[in-house]
């Protein structure tokens, strides 16, 4: 074996989205691997917009900015699929001129009664032109005409896909399709072929909806004598009513999980387990570990299940391992109102960050938390577990805050603990109207904590002012 030549192929019809992260995650990790025995071996990246219309910058930007985002650098300079059309004509004119391919004048109405009727009589047959290669005076045309790939019609064709096995696919079940459009454009089965040999590409990682298209591109290969690549066709992920992942089931693009607040490491551990598992049968798995440990070949080839729960069971995992808070730094930097927060005052931002990490699944839940800890006139509202008892004790145990000198959870706890336990009474009757005249909340974080957040020059301006109110 040699070096592997990789690409992920995305068209830039939409923004990325979590499936084909899947197909380039397999595509980076497969290509790492290998580098590590083949140092020349290459993950790269084909922007597919030959279709002009459904394609745009915006979406092909978003598609590079992401996949850097997410850590999955390609080598070499992305690929322009449109900027290559000449080379793909050219391959076109190569094949006509060779007897391997052959000029159509079918009329897209005359083809597809021929596919009705085809369907009537339950027929296999794909092949719909069948007059026009034989014919002297079509062959003859200077214009006016598609191009077809010539597939002889008796044999068969295996493929020995690393993911799902060997296939063999009778010739008459593919169509003599066309790879060049009446207006000289290439069509897709004949660009992705082109590009793939013109980069090197010798192992195909990608969605199992392009199976059947590999039966079909197999007669580029073929008819150019170019070898023949490995293929390896992923099964697509679901949602967990085993439908196709749609917006019904959450958010897809990884803009989307970005904003939220997923970290990548998160959706990294979650995507590879989709159909695979390490050997040690760790949930808990590392990108350089799954570099290490993955098998193509032990990937399963039945669709597998996208489970968002699972997903926030690995974020929250993740965003707890954050100990120096670089990752909700950075994010915060890019969530306009937790921006706000942070300018404001960074270290409220980071401590309300801390005491709930555990609780939340991502960091936007922040946005919903933390502004009663920045309210500047912040005013206790009406409950009734703010009793005349509680406000009394309330009175001493201000005190004995403001002779804290060490304004730590710990302390703070402490301090509460003695109070309780000196005046006789139950914590739920004190610590839960204590944090409702901090917060506005019955439950919550620890009293103690909220104390911490806030600090103690706001906490006790809090507490005085109920009283006073
Ligand atoms: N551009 C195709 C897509 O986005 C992928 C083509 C391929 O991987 O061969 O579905």
């Amino acid at each position: 074996m040699n070096a592997i030549i990789t690409r992920f192929a995305p068209s830039p019809t939409g923004n990325l989205h979590i499936g084909g992260v899947r197909t380039a995650l397999l595509n980076y990790v497969i290509t790492q691997k290998a580098k590590k025995k083949f140092p020349k071996s290459k993950f790269l990246l084909r922007i597919e917009d030959t279709d002009k219309i459904r394609s745009n910058n915006e979406f092909k930007n978003n598609i590079i900015d992401e996949l850097n985002w997410m850590g999955f650098h390609h080598d070499d300079e992305p690929y322009i699929q449109s900027e290559r059309i000449k080379r793909h004509q050219e391959v076109a004119l190569d094949l006509l001129e060779n007897n391997k391919a052959f000029k159509c004048i079918c009329k897209p109405a005359e083809l597809e009664k021929k596919r009705n009727e085809n369907m009537k009589k339950h027929t296999n047959v794909k092949r719909l032109c069948t007059k026009c290669e034989n014919s002297h005076d079509v062959q003859k045309l200077k214009n006016g005409y598609v191009i077809r790939i010539k597939i002889p019609n008796s044999e068969n064709i295996t493929l020995t896909d690393l993911v799902q096995g060997g296939i063999t696919v009778e010739n008459q079940e593919i169509d003599n399709f066309i790879i060049l459009r009446n207006d000289g454009t290439p069509t897709y089965m004949l660009a992705v072929v082109v590009d793939d040999f013109d980069m090197g590409v010798n192992l195909i990682i990608r969605g199992d909806d392009h199976l059947n298209n590999s039966f079909r591109q197999f007669y580029i290969y073929k008819n150019m004598h170019w070898p023949i690549p490995q293929y390896a066709h992923i099964p697509l992920i679901h949602g967990e009513d085993g439908k196709k992942l749609s917006k019904r089931h959450g958010v897809l693009n990884i803009s989307e999980f970005k904003e939220k607040g997923y970290l990548q490491e998160a959706i990294i551990n979650n995507l590879i387990l989709l159909g695979w598992a390490p050997s040690n049968d760790d949930e808990i798995i590392s990108l350089e570990e799954i570099i290490n440990n993955f098998e193509i070949k032990n990937l399963s080839k039945s669709s597998s299940i996208f489970n968002y729960d699972k997903l926030n069971y690995f974020n929250c995992y993740y965003l707890r391992k954050d100990t120096n808070v670089k990752k909700f730094h950075d994010y915060s930097q890019t969530n306009p109102q937790l921006k706000t927060f942070y300018r404001k005052d960074k270290e409220k931002l980071k401590r309300i960050f801390n005491i709930y990490k555990t609780k939340i699944n991502y960091y936007k839940e922040l946005e919903n938390i933390s502004p009663i800890y920045f309210e500047e006139n912040f005013v206790t509202k009406k409950n009734i577990l703010l009793n005349k008892e509680f406000k009394e004790l309330l009175k001493k145990c201000i005190i004995l805050l403001e002779n804290l000198d060490l304004w730590e959870s710990i302390k703070i706890e402490d301090l509460i603990k003695n109070f309780i336990n000196t005046n006789k009474i139950k914590f739920i009757s004190f610590g839960k109207p204590l944090r409702f005249t901090l917060i506005n909340l019955e439950n919550g974080p620890a009293v103690s904590d909220i104390f911490f957040i806030l600090g103690k020059k706001n906490s006790i301006l809090r507490l005085n002012n109920y009283i006073k109110g």
